[in-house]
């Protein structure tokens, strides 16, 4: 049930609202629909940090042309089997599926593909684009960096020298079950959980960010520099870092997401900020889709879903505390949000009434 702190908006209504916003803020109405539609997807599978959360952060970066509306991709270098692709610094929410279709149109006629991701504005929950090769039968592999945002601590580390640089796999899903979808950034918790914890919404775990003297926190202000209640969160205002998950080997696993999503891509490592300043941030996604019907695998997506029957088998640790596989929390969530609607911190709802009011859009 809904506490004081919660405002909670029917699915239709909040995504409506959004893609006005975006509309009225300049972009055309499909892609303002297409951003909308992908912010809203984080919400509904509950990653509300890749949420709606987002759109007064994603307006300003429209205004001050950190991110353009009605781009397209370059396409770099181009085989069979690859490509390298540039997203032109465009919303990730129309350069995303671009990159991912072109993936799959790949995979479908080579069994597999590579694309190359650079210079993309924010991608959002990598899920979203998993779940679009699901549907089309295939396995991908994701890894991704965020070019000039470092924001984390390497192990053993204080000092800010990665992204929160997420990685993903998603399997095709077995008739009307849900999609097996991994997807986590390296961090302990994604920025944006820091963010949603920084508006009075759920804390972050203990020991989740570090600051300059080794000592551990669950403080924003360690990321953001002291809180005022309605003021934009920066992370340059803060001096201490997010740490990485798993100690040596989610570092590990945030390296490469760098050197893969950043330095083969040629979008750029999150790391060094030129002059301390902050350029402007774009995410790199180093993506590997695999067709299973061109590996002999056949009846692949059963199998899958059969192996995942059987981890859930499992006797659970703590009686009547289910084991769960990877996605099923996002199934439930939303199927869930979808029919009771979407909660969202009173102060994420005051900002985005307040991005509306800015652009003449009305409250839903
Ligand atoms: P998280 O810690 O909530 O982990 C999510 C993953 O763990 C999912 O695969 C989920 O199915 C699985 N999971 C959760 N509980 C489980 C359980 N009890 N049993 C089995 N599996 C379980 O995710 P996060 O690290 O907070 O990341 C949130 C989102 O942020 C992701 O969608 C990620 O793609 C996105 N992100 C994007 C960027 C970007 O630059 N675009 C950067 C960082 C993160």
């Amino acid at each position: 049930m809904a506490d004081l702190l919660t405002h909670v908006v029917p699915a239709a209504t909040l995504d409506r609202f959004i893609a006005d916003i975006f509309a009225a803020g300049g972009c055309a109405r499909d892609e303002a629909e297409r951003i909308a539609f992908h912010l809203m997807g984080a919400n509904l599978t509950g990653h509300d940090s890749h949420g709606v959360i987002r759109t007064p952060r994603y307006m300003l970066w429209l205004k001050e042309g950190k991110v353009l509306a009605g781009q397209s991709l370059t396409v770099v270098v181009d085989s069979p089997t690859h490509a390298v692709v540039d997203g032109n610094f465009g919303f990730g929410q129309t350069i995303g599926p671009l990159a991912v279709d072109l993936g799959i149109a790949k995979a479908k006629s080579n069994g597999m593909s590579i694309i190359a991701l650079r210079h993309s504005g924010h991608i959002g929950r990598i899920g979203d684009w998993a779940e679009r090769a699901a549907a089309q039968g295939l396995v991908s592999i994701h890894f991704v960096n965020v070019s000039q945002g470092e924001l984390v601590a390497p192990y053993g580390g204080v000092d800010r020298r990665f992204s929160t640089n997420p990685f993903c796999i998603g399997l095709p899903a077995s008739g009307n079950e849900a999609t097996l979808l991994l997807d986590f950034a390296t961090s302990l918790v994604a920025e944006g959980k820091v963010l949603v914890a920084s508006n009075g919404g759920k804390p972050v775990p203990p020991g989740s960010l570090i600051t300059p003297d080794g000592t551990l926190s669950a403080d924003p202000a360690t990321l953001y520099g002291p809180l005022t209640p309605s003021g934009p969160r920066d992370a340059a205002m803060g001096d201490g870092a997010l740490r990485t998950f798993g100690d040596h080997k989610g570092s590990g696993l945030a390296f490469m997401c760098e050197i893969l999503a950043g330095v083969l891509t040629g979008g750029g490592t999150s790391g060094p900020i030129e002059g301390g300043k902050r350029g402007r941030i774009s995410n790199g996604m180093f993506s590997i889709y695999l067709d299973p019907g061109h590996f002999g695998a056949t009846g692949f997506a059963a199998e899958a879903a059969a192996y995942a029957r059987y981890v859930k088998a499992a006797r659970p640790a703590v009686p009547g505390v289910d084991v769960l596989v990877p996605g099923e929390p996002e199934a439930h969530t939303r199927a869930q949000r979808l029919a009771h609607g979407v909660p969202l911190q009173r102060d994420t709802w005051q900002a985005l009434l307040a991005t509306a009011r800015d652009v003449g859009v009305p409250a839903p």
